[in-house]
């Protein structure tokens, strides 16, 4: 079983960046938002609990989840967002143990966005946090992804603090435009996580 190193940071805080700069020595890159899709993809235990309990109206004419009537029914009613999470959050979790376990690389990294937020820390070994201030965050994905500065700063304010991230962390990356790069940065953790992976 692969030694599973968990990544995660806030939004627009350099994760994806760093899990490409990881999979380019080779490391297999697992990402919850990825297994999050597959849950509920067509054909899916998941998809199908959804479409009875919430009816034909949360599907697609491709049979594909409509996310937007999804999202806006779990929002005017709480309770069925209860019943939601305690659908999907334990096939995601499974699914996050099943793919790590499978991993080739002598160890992989499991990105988890809101890792701290729901308590995840069990599913891997080592905490890795990409740090960033939060005006770099706000900066980044405003240009990124072409939204106002106020919706990233609500996504900020429902999210963990830099802080509660940097105390759950075993090791950080810092992606400031004045860090150390960003390649010297995961040389050296690289080095670090393949040693411990062969202990
Ligand atoms: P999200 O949680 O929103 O998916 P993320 O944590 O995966 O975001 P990225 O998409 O990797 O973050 O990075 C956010 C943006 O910042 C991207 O446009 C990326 O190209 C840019 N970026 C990341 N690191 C740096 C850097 N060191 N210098 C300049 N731009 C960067």
């Amino acid at each position: 079983m692969a030694y599973v190193v968990g990544v995660t940071g806030g939004i627009g805080s350099g994760k994806t960046t760093v899990a490409n700069l990881f999979a380019e020595k080779g490391i297999e890159v697992i990402d919850a938002d990825v297994i999050a899709r597959q849950v509920v993809e067509p054909g899916s235990e998941g998809l199908k609990a959804i479409a009875e309990k919430f009816g034909a109206s949360m599907l697609n004419d491709d049979g594909t989840l409509n996310r937007g009537a999804l999202r806006g029914h779990v929002f005017s009613h709480p309770e069925d967002k209860e019943w939601l999470n305690g659908l999907l959050h334990p096939k995601i979790r499974q699914e996050m143990i099943t793919q790590t376990a499978q991993a080739k690389s002598p160890y992989c990294l499991l990105v988890i966005p809101l890792l701290v937020e729901n308590g995840l820390q069990s599913l891997c070994q080592r905490v890795l946090v990409v740090d960033v201030s939060e005006a770099t965050q706000v900066a980044r994905t405003t240009q990124r992804d072409q939204v106002p500065e106020e919706q990233v700063k609500n996504i900020l304010a429902a999210q963990a603090t830099r802080q509660q991230r940097l105390e759950a962390a075993d090791d950080v990356i810092f992606n400031e435009n004045d860090s150390k790069p960003l390649s010297e940065q995961i040389e050296t953790l690289h080095h670090q996580y393949l040693a411990l992976a062969a202990q």
